[in-house]
């Protein structure tokens, strides 16, 4: 399972995450984490990053897509990951339907939590109030005026990710407000509709590859699937086969309509050819 998590900050991606990840036993790459961890160990992009991160700005997009490329490369992501913080921009989303595309993967969903942004302030105020309680160490951007810069990256850069991938039929929204329990429900919810699961590939058919590499890519993506994605599947290969078999018999019939009708002028292409059935 590959899936994106996309709201502002505090939304609750994070805990969402956590859930999905003991639940389907994939990795959660959260690219916060990622920088937070790259400062702390004094890497030239912590060293980069770290005034940036602080001030609630966003890093630059190179930086961060070549985190993420090598990231998925490794053995514990091929079996599925959550990206939570990632893509943060629509260059960023570009550059992770290429990577994607290359790899013959598709995204299995892009889930928004919607959240009302005073509460959610509100959020990261309690947050950080039981944080010090507990004496843990809080994170330099957790206060309420850089919060006010994360806030405001977010609806400017991030936001339009919504947009991006509503157009593409891939976006699927839950209520973030909602109790953890029903949050987690709704992802659940939505991730094993096998009517929906076909909504979120990918609209594009494009791809720069010859269709035996492709063939061959798919084929492996089968191969590294989850088994707890099986019945998801039959049933999407149910639904296909379906629609397969609709589209023949109509072929068929506008065939044999071209054949009574005979008229020169009048022949029509059968259906279901010269189109290329969605993936
Ligand atoms: P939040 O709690 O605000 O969602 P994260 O832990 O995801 O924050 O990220 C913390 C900071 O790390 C961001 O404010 C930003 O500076 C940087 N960062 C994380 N992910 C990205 C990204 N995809 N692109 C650019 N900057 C990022």
């Amino acid at each position: 399972m590959r899936l994106i998590l996309l709201g502002p900050p505090g939304a609750g991606k994070g805990t969402q995450a956590q859930r999905l990840v003991s639940k389907h036993h994939i990795v959660q790459l959260s690219t916060g984490d990622m920088l937070r961890a790259a400062v702390k160990a004094g890497t030239p992009v912590g060293t980069k990053v770290k005034d940036i991160m602080d001030r609630g700005d966003l890093c630059p997009d190179a930086l961060v897509v070549a985190i993420v490329a090598d990231r998925i490369e490794e053995p514990d992501a091929k079996n599925g990951f959550i990206l939570d913080g990632f893509p943060r921009t629509e260059a960023q989303a570009a550059a992770l339907d290429r990577m994607l595309a290359e790899k013959g993967l598709a995204l299995d969903g892009v889930v928004e939590l919607k959240v009302d942004e005073d509460i959610l302030i509100r959020r990261i105020e309690n947050r950080v109030a039981e944080m010090t309680a507990r004496g843990e160490p809080l994170r330099k951007d957790d206060n309420p005026e850089v919060l006010k810069t994360r806030l405001h990256a977010y609806r400017g850069q991030t936001a339009p990710l919504i947009h991006y991938y509503r157009d593409k039929g891939m976006l699927r929204t839950v209520d973030g407000m909602a109790p953890v329990e029903e949050v987690a429900r709704a992802i659940e919810a939505i991730l094993t509709k096998p009517k929906q699961r076909a909504a979120m590939q990918p609209t594009s058919t494009k791809s720069s590859k010859p269709q035996k590499t492709r063939q061959k890519s798919v084929k492996s993506v089968r191969k590294a699937a989850p088994k707890t994605t099986a019945k998801v599947k039959k049933s999407a290969a149910k639904a296909a086969k379906k629609v397969a078999k609709k589209v023949a018999k109509k072929a068929v019939k506008t065939a044999k309509a071209a054949t009574k009708g005979g008229k020169k002028g009048q022949k029509r292409r059968p259906a279901g050819t010269g189109r290329r059935a969605r993936g």
